[in-house]
């Protein structure tokens, strides 16, 4: 097993823990996009007993233990190995990015179950060692309509379901370019063959980055029908969505005792796992008399259940005190400005971060506060490494929605 590294630019794994102010990090991904509620709950008593305690739910939907120290790595390993989570190595557990529709199986309107074929796609990433060559951030998405959709989110290689095939698209500059449909049978084999179709033109990079001879390549390697139908738009949505429920957790940022939490009103509502999502947010499927009930007892937990919570206009990184580049409190702060931008009716976007790297988010946002020696820099219409306006300290946040 490699030794743990804090190489930036790299996702971290379980075998290739990153370091941060709070001590290491480690990545959990999920099989199939979801964890089965025992498999949940050992995963929190693991963050509590081993870590810190605090739990991310990442943008490429999988989870992430904080606060790890090496001498309690093995021990980790050991009963991640358990659960079957533990991938052979750090190659493997790198390429092995494949998003799942939380709702699959769940959602009556999606036309079919499209676990299947990422559970294909990902047993293919694990046992295709030619794959391993993919570049660490390459992804894959499986979606499969209905109620929500993650067929709008970026990933190189997408399968989105449109009546009872996929349509398929790979990612370009401009977003998903869908090129045509297949059946769900040929599905994880197209996904592949756009994978090692991409190994041919590039071993690093993105496919958005590639020129329009490399793309046209790539997407040769498919065989594809003609597009009868476009995936839905397609986003987040939280709260009850029919037979399941879906909570965020605020910034990301579960706490181990919130996770237990959740593993029981999931269970105590019928349901057998809990799925990850690329909106930091899990879904879970409950009983038709169980859901009001779940969706009152997780926001009393502190977790976020309908959509127009102020604290979701926001993106906000730890900072301090657990990430050692940081002198502002990100997160305190971002539910304070959360709160006053919510009550000044403003409803552009909000970064608070840290410090200039911007860790929670690269696109530009309407409001940025980026975090240096104990203020903020203010940055409009940007990302953290805009224009500076001026200095501005977490008491004038009143003062930014004046002008607004
Ligand atoms: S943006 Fe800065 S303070 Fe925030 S997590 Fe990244 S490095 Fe740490």
């Amino acid at each position: 097993m490699n030794a743990v590294t804090d190489v930036k630019g790299w996702c971290p794994g379980i075998l290739r823990p990153m370091a941060s102010g709070d001590g290491l990090i480690v990545r959990v991904r999920p099989r199939g996009g979801a964890f089965s509620l025992e498999t949940a709950a050992t995963l929190a008593d693991l963050a509590a007993r081993l870590g810190n305690g605090h739990i991310d739910l990442t943008r490429r939907a999988n989870l992430q233990l904080r606060g790890l120290t090496e001498d309690r790595l093995p021990e980790l390993r050991a009963e991640l190995a358990t659960l079957g989570l533990l991938d052979p190595d750090t190659v493997t557990e790198a390429v092995r990015n494949v998003m799942v529709a939380p709702l699959a199986g769940l959602d009556p309107s999606q036309a079919f179950d499209v676990r299947p074929v990422a559970r294909a796609i990902d047993d293919a990433l694990t046992s295709d060692k030619r794959l391993h060559a993919l570049p660490g951030k390459f992804g894959l998405l499986v979606d499969g309509g209905g109620a929500i959709s993650i067929a709008c989110e970026r990933t190189d290689v997408g399968l989105a379901a449109v009546g009872d095939a996929f349509a398929f698209g790979l990612d370009t500059a401009r977003g998903t370019r869908w090129l045509g449909m297949v059946p769900p049978a040929q599905a994880a084999e197209a996904a592949i063959a756009a994978a090692h179709g991409y190994l041919a033109v590039a071993t690093r990079g993105r496919m958005r980055g590639l020129d329009e001879a490399a793309f046209a390549q790539v997407a040769a390697a498919v065989r594809l029908s003609p597009m009868t139908g476009v995936p839905a738009a397609g986003g987040r949505r939280l709260g009850l969505l029919g037979s399941a429920v879906g909570i965020a957790a605020p910034f990301g940022r579960l706490e181990a005792d919130q996770l237990r939490q959740l593993v029981k009103l999931a269970a105590d509502a019928g349901a057998i796992d809990l799925r990850l999502s690329p909106w930091r947010a899990v879904y879970f499927g409950v009983r038709k008399d169980a859901g009001v009930l779940v969706l009152e007892e997780a926001r009393g937990a502190g977790l976020i259940v309908e959509e127009n919570d102020p604290v979701l206009q926001v993106e906000a990184c730890p900072g301090a005190p657990d990430c050692k580049s940081s002198s502002v409190d990100a997160r305190g702060d971002a539910r304070r400005l959360a709160a006053i931008a919510a009550a000044h009716g403003y409803r552009g976007s909000i970064h608070v971060s840290g410090c200039g790297k911007g860790c929670a988010r690269s696109l530009p946002s309407d409001l940025v506060l980026a975090g240096k020696a104990g203020a903020y820099r203010l940055i409009r219409k940007a990302t953290t490494r805009g224009p500076v306006e001026r200095m501005v300290d977490a008491d004038e946040f009143e003062a930014l929605f004046q002008h607004d």
